[in-house]
């Protein structure tokens, strides 16, 4: 399958509508509610939220 969105940034390896780490169908993305994740990439997105709202805490 070959996808291609208009918020990829390719030399950032990011999403510049998330300014987060690409991953397809995460909450937010484009794709959210039109593809199924699997259990790893819902265990990955997690951790990921979870760090950010850590440095998010040690921001304030
Ligand atoms: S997370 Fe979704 S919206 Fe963002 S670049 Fe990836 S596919 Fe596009």
């Amino acid at each position: 399958m070959t996808f291609a969105c208009k918020n990829y940034v390719l030399e950032e390896d990011r999403c510049k509508r998330l300014r987060c780490e690409c991953i397809p169908g995460r909450p937010g993305c484009v794709l959210e509610g039109r593809m199924a994740l699997s259990e790893a990439l819902e265990e990955r997105i997690r951790k990921l939220e979870e760090e950010r709202k850590a440095r998010r805490v040690g921001k304030e």
